[in-house]
């Protein structure tokens, strides 16, 4: 990577949020993203939230958009994001794009969440 490269993700690595205080996000069912791992773009490590900083904004009612670098100790580089999230009946369908084409991925929160979910809701 150039310097002014490095020098930018860096700059932009600490004007940003840590996923940690972004995440959970909640959906209008009560359906809930906890944690996204991103693939290292350069050593294709699993990069966890306490990698992550970036943020989040609503696109429309229960769709969001999370935005940021994710950083990687061990070969010591960014990697962008930018995910569109929607979440319903404890599925959350995360989508990105790969150069021309949409990826879409689901991922499906555990029953035992579900079941505090719809407790919590009860009460
Ligand atoms: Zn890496």
């Amino acid at each position: 990577m150039p310097d002014e490269v490095v020098i930018k993700a860096v700059t932009q690595w600490y004007s940003e949020k840590p996923m940690k205080m972004l995440l959970p996000l909640f959906f209008a069912d009560g359906t809930r993203l906890d944690q996204l791992e991103i693939d290292c773009a350069q050593c294709a490590r699993v990069l966890r939230a306490q990698h992550q900083r970036g943020m989040v904004c609503m696109v429309m009612a229960d769709t969001y958009r999370l935005k940021g670098l994710a950083a990687c100790d061990q070969c010591r580089s960014f990697t962008r994001f930018s995910f569109l999230c929607s979440g319903a009946d404890g599925v959350v369908t995360v989508e990105w794009k790969k150069g021309e084409s949409v990826v879409r991925t689901q991922v499906r929160a555990t029953w035992l969440m579900r079941l505090a979910t719809w407790l919590s809701r009860r009460t």
